[in-house]
């Protein structure tokens, strides 16, 4: 079902989302005011991209966005430092998942920058390291802000929530399902945005993969309403925020109840 829950962060101050414990906030934006345009932590993570020259946001800035659009996403937060890191871990709950934040380091696996399944602080300390190294083999200059500590999702049926702005169509929304359904056999789904609950439904319904999310064989039931409610507010994230050119929820781990977004990209124009 979808969470009308109108409810908006007025945020006044501007705190750091990179450097908070990651709240689950009780919102999920529906219509969005030309103040609230103006106040929240959106628009603040894109302007700031912006004055850098930055295209690509970081993974804590698309999460950050996420988090405001009621996309839900793992728990979160950024380690400067191994002792940082493994007081976060802590905080968070084991087991955890390392990664490399760099405006340098789009693909952090292809850097050797996603360290997953963490279950102690020692752990946590040596993996640190790891990524530091990793990155800096990867690109010797490469700006590191720091290593985002996040809960590990577990694993369930991955699926894929994409946004492209068509030359023909305009903004676009996709949905399908993750791996070998998205990359070989192009099982994927688009709607122009905005969608309504109805279209949403319609695009994971008509996956030739659907009856995977109904528990075919051995596979999970998923929380289409969850799934449903994800693709409605990625909608209106990239409505909000035409100059948003690219996202990719990739992957969002689908479950009975829920569901949890893994990574996110946001590129702009
Ligand atoms: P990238 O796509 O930039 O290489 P990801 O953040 O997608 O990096 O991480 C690579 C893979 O690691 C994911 O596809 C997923 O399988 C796994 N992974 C990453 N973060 C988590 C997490 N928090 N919980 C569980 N698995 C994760
Ligand atoms: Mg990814």
């Amino acid at each position: 079902m979808l969470n009308t829950n109108t409810n908006s962060p007025k945020t006044k101050e501007n705190p750091q989302p990179q450097q908070t414990i990651f709240k689950p906030p009780n919102i999920t934006y529906t219509n969005t005011t030309e103040e609230e345009k103006t106040m929240n932590q959106t628009v603040k993570i894109i302007n700031q991209a912006k004055k850098e020259g930055r295209k690509a946001l970081l993974e804590t800035e698309a999460k950050s966005i996420c988090t405001e659009y009621g996309i839900p996403v793992t728990k979160f937060n950024l380690a400067k430092n191994e002792k940082e890191a493994a007081a976060q871990a802590d905080q968070i709950g084991y087991p955890v998942v390392l990664k490399i934040v760099s405006p340098d380091i789009i693909h952090k696996s292809d850097a050797g920058g996603v360290v997953v399944n963490l279950k102690t602080p020692a752990e946590v300390s040596i993996a640190f390291k790891k990524i530091i190294d990793n990155a800096t083999k990867y690109k010797s200059d490469a700006k590191i802000v720091g290593v985002l500590v996040q809960e590990m999702a577990p694993q369930s049926t991955e699926v894929i929530v994409g946004a492209i702005k068509d030359p023909q169509f305009g903004q676009t929304v996709m949905f399908g399902l993750g791996g070998i359904f998205v990359e070989l056999l192009k099982d994927v789904n688009f709607r122009v945005a905005p969608i309504t609950a109805e279209d949403a439904k319609e695009m994971i319904t008509q996956l030739k993969a659907y009856p995977l999310l109904k528990g075919y064989r051995n596979a999970p039931v998923a929380d289409i309403d969850a799934l449903v409610t994800i693709l409605c507010n990625t909608s209106r994230l990239i409505m909000d925020h035409p100059e948003i050119k690219e996202l990719d929820l990739n992957p969002i781990m689908a479950y009975v109840k829920g569901a949890k977004t893994v990574d996110a990209r946001i590129i702009l124009e």
